[in-house]
C-alpha cells in the first residue's frame, strides 16, 4: 500500500484562517501532510522562524489527520524530495495568485518531474484573506479577528506592542 506523502510550504507569517483551510482539506487528500514553514529571510518575516513554526504546529493540533509541522530552508523541491512526497499542495486566491504559482509549479515540474504540484481552491469566504494585508491591518490598528485565529490576533498585538 502506498503512502501518500503531501507537503504544503509557505511563510505563514502569520498562518490565517485561509491557510487553515487548505490545511483542513488537504489533510484529507493525503495519508500525512507536511506543513513546510520557510525561513525566507528575503521577505523579512514579521515573526521568528521560531515563532512561526510554534503558531502553526499550535494552530494545527486539532485537526484530524496525521500532520507534521517542519521548517526548511532549501529549494522546494529539495525539502518535497527528503520528505519523500508525492505531491506539493498549494492555495489559490485569485488571479494574481495564478500568474505566479502558474510560473512558479512550472519550474519546480523542470527541476523534479516525479512531485506533482497540486492546487486548492481558497475558500470562498477567506479568498480575500493574505498575511501580507493582515500585518498591514494590524499595524494601522484595525481589527484581524476575522482572518486569524484567537491566539494569532495575540501574538501579532504583542509583536506590535514591543516594537512600539
Ligand atoms: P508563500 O510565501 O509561499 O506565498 P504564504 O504563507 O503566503 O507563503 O502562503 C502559503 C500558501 O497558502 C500559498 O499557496 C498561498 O496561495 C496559500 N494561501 C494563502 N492565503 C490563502 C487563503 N486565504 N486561502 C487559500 N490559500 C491561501
Amino acid at each position: 500500500m502506498t503512502h501518500r506523502i503531501g507537503v504544503y510550504p509557505g511563510t505563514f507569517d502569520p498562518v490565517t484562517l485561509g491557510h487553515l483551510d487548505i490545511v483542513r482539506r488537504g489533510a484529507h487528500l493525503v495519508d500525512k501532510l507536511v506543513i513546510g514553514v520557510t525561513t525566507n529571510p528575503s521577505k523579512e518575516p514579521m515573526f521568528t522562524i521560531a515563532e512561526r513554526l510554534a503558531m502553526v504546529k499550535r494552530e494545527v493540533a486539532d485537526i484530524p489527520g496525521d500532520i507534521a509541522v517542519v521548517e526548511f530552508d532549501s529549494l522546494l523541491m529539495d525539502f518535497a524530495e527528503r520528505e519523500g512526497a508525492a505531491l506539493i499542495l498549494r492555495g489559490l486566491r485569485a488571479v494574481a495568485d495564478f500568474e505566479y504559482e502558474y510560473q512558479m509549479a512550472g519550474m519546480n515540474q523542470q527541476l523534479n518531474d516525479r512531485i506533482e504540484t497540486v492546487f486548492l481552491m481558497a475558500d470562498v469566504s477567506l479568498q480575500p484573506i493574505a498575511s501580507r494585508l493582515v500585518k498591514e491591518i494590524a499595524r494601522y490598528g484595525g481589527a484581524i479577528d476575522k482572518f486569524v485565529p484567537p491566539a494569532v490576533v495575540e501574538d501579532v498585538a504583542k509583536h506590535l506592542k514591543t516594537r512600539r
